[in-house]
């Protein structure tokens, strides 16, 4: 376990609450302490109020906030006094505790404290550290787990009974501290929980909590329970986004909206997912009761290998904001999928919560193969797993449900989309809660955005095997596909009939034409399995209604798109597919459009770049972000019944009209 404490960064904290900030980083810097908004942290702090009175005050670590970029707003100062007050009553119900805590904050704008806060108010020390450091769990989640931690910390730690968090926690421990507490006493573990460290200094309490840790972990290592078996396991080159696809439709089903469904093939996790006693070990409960809540079996779609599923009904507020809808949050789906093929599989209303659940079980599944080399794995027990599922305080948070994204759960994929309308259509989908894969031959692409929601892919749409191998990669990641937004495509210089060359012709239409007709084809079994409808949206041209002299190849190319869309739409109908058109005139805010070639257009009409921008009737400018949201609204319901339409972006042209 390496202690992070460093000298010279520590000298450069000189409050009590800098250093409780410098060393609740340091703690979550350690993802086998602290994993996404696991663990919090306190420091009491003597102040002189606006009236002049001293006051002890508590900051313990606010809702919200994760130790590794926690700062000093991410603490929520409370009064002790009234802390102490309150740690003496016999009973305290959850909201009860949620109000009195918030009430009795000295700064009305900071963040609700923590569930531990009585706790932490509760253990005379100036410093209390608190994590569920993987290596504690471990063992306290195995056979003879008491005995064990006995064995490593003797009398140094007061040991408590689980009970789940909260009012009743913050009791059973100051009684057990109250009566166990000795001079030799540096912390205390909570069985099927986590580890308190606690002293006069920031340096103190930390140093014991990678002390106290480490020594789990060398208990570990000498009882043969560190070293996982070396994976062999490789994810396999076979086309799986069918199969991926139809697994996340029927998951979207059983939860009544649309799901993000995430694969992680890495050795890890298929490993853990191949092993002979799979069934057992991925059906025993969470590591700690804030990760997974329920566990369930389910064979789903007559597999002949079955799929074990754990549905997580931990809410994610903790760590990202807002609480997602109320229905996606009670529905029966799970969260999780465990698949000798498919690895470890993670489902959720955004990427966000997909990457979360990925994390937590990885570290999940290094917990109970150590606890299994140990002597075998025990959870908590199914009641106290029930009773967190109905815990008043995330029923709170669920009232506090915020509505869903437009497109919460659902996957778009836009060709060209590195620059100009290709990207500001990945913006206005992101925009709008989806999430994204970009296809583009230019690499930045892959840069674009570093985001969980958004894939960039370097893919020439015009190599069937890269559009394959794209859609593949896009399925694995997200699960399946929802929206196609066919932007791609290539304008070459103007050329009449009597000179075009041949090739300059057949790159044309191979680009603007043949490479949709691929990806629409690919497209289309896994479109047919959107959960909530396919929808395709094609970026046409004003030159299918009024080509222009010189560009044959482009007009004939886009004309030719058009058939195909119109031709999509009464094929595809009855799989409740649309697909609808855009034509876009005169958007100059593109890579196409230097200021050179705006200056040289403009003086060629006569007119000034301004003048030549609005050259339409309704005499305005049309940028790349009008066409992304009309095509990103066209993927919604305000368009859920039309198909087939054709839709001009080009202020009124008189040769349209
Ligand atoms: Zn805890």
């Amino acid at each position: 376990m390496q202690n992070r404490w460093n000298d010279q960064d520590a000298a450069r904290h000189t409050t009590d609450l800098a250093l409780r900030v410098y060393t609740s980083r340091l703690l979550g810097q350690d993802t086998t302490l602290v994993l996404h908004g696991g663990g919090n942290t306190s420091v009491k702090v003597a102040e002189t109020n606006l009236v002049g009175e001293e006051e002890e005050i508590l900051y313990v670590k606010g809702s919200g906030w994760d130790l590794e970029t926690i700062e000093e707003a991410g603490f929520a100062p409370v009064r002790m006094a009234h802390l102490l007050k309150l740690a003496q009553l016999k009973r305290l119900t959850d909201p009860q505790m949620v109000n009195e805590l918030k009430t009795n904050m000295t700064q009305a704008a900071a963040p609700a404290p923590s569930v531990e806060t009585i706790l932490h108010a509760s253990l005379p020390y100036k410093y209390v550290d608190h994590t569920h450091a993987d290596a504690v769990v471990t063992i306290t989640n195995s056979q003879n787990g008491l005995a064990r931690i006995q064995e490593i910390y003797g009398e140094d730690m007061v040991i408590i009974p689980y009970v789940m968090p909260g009012f009743d926690l913050a009791q059973l421990c100051a009684k057990h501290f109250a009566a166990d507490v000795t001079e030799k006493t540096m912390g205390m573990i909570l069985m099927n929980h986590g580890i308190f460290s606690f002293g006069e200094t920031a340096k103190a309490s930390y140093d014991r909590m990678i002390e106290l840790v480490g020594r789990a972990e060398d208990y570990l290592k000498t009882h043969d329970a560190w070293r996982l078996p070396t994976p062999k396991a490789t994810a396999t080159d076979k086309p799986l986004r069918g199969e991926i696809s139809q697994l996340r439709q029927a998951i979207s089903a059983t939860a009544g909206v649309p799901m993000l469904l995430s694969c992680d093939m890495s050795p890890t996790c298929l490993a853990f997912a191949q092993r002979d006693d799979i069934a057992t070990l991925s059906q025993q409960g969470p590591a700690t009761p804030d990760h997974v809540i329920r566990t369930k079996r389910l064979p789903l779609l007559g597999r002949n290998v079955e799929r074990y599923t754990i549905a997580y009904r931990r809410y994610f507020e903790e760590h990202a904001g807002q609480a997602e809808d109320k229905k996606a949050m009670l529905d029966p789906a799970p969260r999780m999928v465990l698949d000798p093929e498919l690895g470890l599989c993670s489902i959720g209303r955004r990427a966000k919560d997909t990457t979360i659940i990925n994390d937590i079980y990885r570290h999940t599944q290094e917990i109970i193969q150590r606890a299994t080399l140990l002597g075998g794995y025990q959870a908590l027990p199914a009641s106290d797993i029930f009773d967190v599922e109905y815990w008043d305080l995330e029923q709170a948070k669920l009232r506090k449900g915020s509505k869903p994204a437009q497109f919460s759960g659902e996957v778009a994929l836009v060709t060209g989309a590195a620059s100009g309308i290709g990207k500001a259509c990945v913006e206005a989908l992101l925009e709008r809660g989806a999430a994204v894969v970009g296809l583009d031959i230019d690499r930045d692409i892959e840069q674009l955005y570093q985001r969980p929601d958004f894939l960039g892919l370097t893919c020439d749409v015009a190599d069937e095997t890269a559009v394959i191998q794209a859609l593949e990669s896009a399925v694995r990641r997200f699960g399946g596909l929802d929206m196609l937004i066919l932007n791609a495509g290539i304008f070459p210089a103007g050329c009449r009939i009597g000179e075009l060359p041949t090739a300059q012709w057949r790159k044309v239409i191979n680009i603007n034409l043949d490479s949709n007709l691929i990806l629409m084809r690919e497209c289309y079994p896994l479109l047919k399995l959107a959960p909530a409808s396919g929808r395709v949206v094609i970026i046409g041209s004003k030159n299918v209604p009024a080509p222009g002299p010189g560009a044959a190849a482009y007009s004939a190319s886009k004309a030719a798109l058009n058939q195909l869309a119109r031709v999509a739409a009464l094929e595809w109908g009855s799989d409740g597919i649309r697909i609808n058109s855009l034509h876009p005139d005169a958007v100059f805010d593109t890579a196409l459009w230097t200021d050179e070639v705006l200056q040289s257009r403009a003086t060629h009409y006569n007119l000034t770049i301004k003048e030549y921008k609005r050259k339409n009737i309704m005499q305005v400018e049309i940028c790349s972000h009008d066409v992304a949201h009309l095509a990103a609204e066209m993927c919604g319901s305000l368009f859920a019944k039309t198909t087939a339409a054709q839709i001009p972006v080009d202020g009124g042209n008189d040769r349209v009209i």
